[in-house]
């Protein structure tokens, strides 16, 4: 015997008891699977997520949605890879980028607060990440 969870046209969800995946397939083809509230034969089996522990649940949250620690690993990892690390520089790259004296690029590096300030009184677009979301910089090149 094996149970599948099944929905039908109108997003009823119900489990059904199959001699094997063979008769399932038969009874469907044939009519003869109805959803036991509203008796329509337009069933089909649930998309099932692999069953997690509940341990291991931290990946995703209820809706989907990727978890906090996840969200921002991949913030991170986006970071790393599209944008240059100008480590204390930022501020002079950042700069010289707003004013057309650069190419335009993206970039990631450190200020101190009174870069930042300059930064802002002179309308350059940055934004200071908030510290889960903050890279690890890249080992330097020696
Ligand atoms: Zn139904």
């Amino acid at each position: 015997m094996i149970r599948y969870a099944l929905i039908c046209e109108v997003e009823h969800r119900f489990e059904a008891w199959f001699s094997s995946s063979a008769d399932y397939d038969r009874q469907a083809e044939t009519g003869l699977v109805e959803c036991p509230d509203c008796g329509t034969t337009e069933v089909r089996k649930q998309v099932m997520a692999p069953a997690v522990s509940t341990s291991r649940k931290k990946e995703t949250t209820a809706s989907g949605a990727p978890d906090f620690d996840t969200l921002a690993r991949q913030v991170q990892a986006h970071i790393r890879k599209n944008y240059d690390y100008v480590g204390g520089s930022f501020a002079d790259e950042a700069t010289a980028i707003h004013e057309g004296e650069k190419p335009h690029r993206l970039i990631y590096g450190e200020t101190t607060p009174e870069e930042r300030e300059r930064l802002a009184e002179d309308g350059v677009p940055c934004a200071p990440l908030p510290g889960p979301f903050a890279p690890v910089p890249p080992k330097k090149a020696n």
